[in-house]
């Protein structure tokens, strides 16, 4: 029988009534573990642990919150191989994607040790002679915290060490899919000395533990990433019970390849932004804009370099894609890719691939003769498919990559100053890159997007204090 992991409420590892086996989607004959799925009512003693921590916690020194954190960060760091090897097991990303995941996990954790110190606030003389006001930032209370699949450890931390730096208490759901790096960031906190309450991990369903945490009135703030109709139905019932709220959900994010772009450049950017992390990253670049005469030599090196990239088992040293998360979303990449056939576009790979074990292999899909009407090209698949849209000039490509409900990641590959410049400025995007893949982002900078990809403050950096704290306003007669 495969090891059994338990929740951690209230400072103790609670066992589950039930269990959930953890497959890897590089070898369903792997069980990487058995891990618990908390009830509506486990979830609820969690969020009481939490409302009863949050007085102490909220009044903890800057000192002790610096000191849990840092310390989580660098044990994250020291066993970076340890749970990038877990996360590639859990996930199906490639090895080293999955150690760079979380070291990042690891920095960001660090970063926000800083944060708790760095945390000021202003004095500012009032209009009114002998007052002073004071503007201070507390935190909000109990934050819930909801994650998606594909990254995770990365989004686990940049929920976590933010909520905690700025004197919250959470309750953290990850998705049913990977408890296990959950796991094991909840064992490091623990570790580290984190007081009872306030950090809790209840493992679980979204239908369950999710609904019990967005339906609480103990909780405070809801973070949540993922899909956009399951954000949608958050932000509602958020609104509706007045909590904080904080949404990051889909993409459908345009690479701009005009003419004088350096071809190496604009291929090693489409490649790496549509197909890498098996292009299940919100930010993966799955509407390649193409202007027409780099267009074919475009399309002709693209097609020569997908054939060539080896998909294999995530843990495997030379595997540059790894498989599909599941087969739910295998079935949907499959759709799609049936779906691009009739829409008129000539497919190539995406096909169902046997490798040495049982897993769920896919060959990333270049969708060619695209346009942008196509459903291909307006919903998100999120998988390694990406549809190729040609135009005639810069003033098109910016048309069509802003002519979408999303607006996560957008980039151009590009030799013109003018034509970067222009579409950093008016690309409907939260994030822009120039010469770089839509993917990849740095962890002291803000991350998120805008329309339907993101609703509310954003995350990392020092922007997160947005969502994690209240300001507060004083006044004092002196
Ligand atoms: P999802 O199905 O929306 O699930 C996200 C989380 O919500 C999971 O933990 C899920 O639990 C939970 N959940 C489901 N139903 C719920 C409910 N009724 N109440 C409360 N929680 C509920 O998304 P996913 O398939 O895991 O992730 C893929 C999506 O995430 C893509 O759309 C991708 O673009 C998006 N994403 C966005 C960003 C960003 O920063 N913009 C980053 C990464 C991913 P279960 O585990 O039980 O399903």
């Amino acid at each position: 029988m495969a090891e059994r992991h338990d929740n951690l409420i209230d400072g103790e590892w609670v066992k589950g009534s039930e269990y959930a086996p953890n497959l890897n989607p590089s070898d369903l004959s792997d069980v990487v573990g058995d891990y618990a799925r908390a009830t509506a009512g486990e979830a609820q003693a969690a969020i009481a642990a939490a409302r009863d921590a949050f007085h102490g916690w909220s009044r903890s020194t800057p000192q002790q919150r610096f000191e849990i954190l840092d310390a989580a960060g660098s044990r994250i760091l020291a066993e970076k191989e340890r749970l990038g090897t877990l996360l590639s097991r859990e996930e199906g990303k490639t090895l080293p994607e999955g150690i760079g995941e979380a070291a990042r996990a690891g920095q960001v954790f660090k970063f926000f040790a800083g944060e708790a110190l760095r945390l000021g606030g202003e004095v500012i003389p009032s209009v009114r002679p002998g007052v002073g006001v004071e503007i201070t930032r507390e935190g909000v209370g109990v934050v819930g915290l909801i994650t998606p699949w594909n990254f995770p450890i990365a989004i686990p931390a940049w929920k976590i060490a933010p909520a905690l730096a700025y004197g919250n208490t959470v309750v953290f759901k990850p998705a049913d899919l990977v408890p296990g790096c959950a796991h094991a960031i909840a064992e490091i906190l623990d570790d580290a000395g984190i007081p009872a309450g306030v950090f809790n991990l209840v493992m679980g369903r979204g239908s369950v533990v999710g609904e019990a945490m967005v339906g609480s009135p103990d909780v405070d703030a809801i973070s949540f990433t993922g899909s956009v109709p399951t954000g949608r139905r958050i932000a509602l019932a958020c609104a509706e019970s007045g909590k904080k709220v904080q949404m990051e959900m889909g993409g459908k994010n345009p690479l701009v390849v005009l003419d004088d772009a350096d071809l190496d450049t604009a291929v090693s950017c489409a490649l790496n932004g549509a197909f890498f992390s098996t292009g299940q990253r919100c930010t993966a670049s799955s509407r390649l804009i193409v202007t027409e005469k780099i267009h074919d030599r475009f399309v002709e090196v693209m097609t020569d370099k997908v054939k060539t990239l080896k998909v294999d088992n995530a843990l495997k040293p030379h595997t540059e894609i790894g498989p599909v998360v599941d087969q739910s979303q295998l079935d949907q990449d499959m759709r799609y890719i049936a779906l691009a056939r009739e829409e008129g576009c000539e497919v190539i790979g995406g096909e169902r691939l046997n490798r040495d074990a049982e897993g769920f292999y896919l060959s990333p899909a270049l969708l060619l003769g695209a346009d942008n009407a196509m459903r291909t090209s307006r919903e998100e698949i999120f998988g390694p498919v990406a549809s190729v849209i040609k135009v005639s000039g810069y003033d098109e490509a910016l048309t069509v990559a802003n002519d979408t409900e999303f607006g996560l990641s957008s980039g151009i590959c590009t030799a013109s100053l003018k034509h970067a410049s222009d579409f950093k400025r008016n690309s409907q995007a939260g994030m822009v890159m120039v010469n770089l893949p839509t993917a990849g982002v740095d962890y002291h900078v803000p991350f998120g997007g805008r329309k339907g990809s993101s609703y509310g403050p954003r995350e990392q950096g020092a922007y997160a204090r947005e969502f994690y704290t209240t300001v507060k306003t004083a006044y004092t007669l002196a």
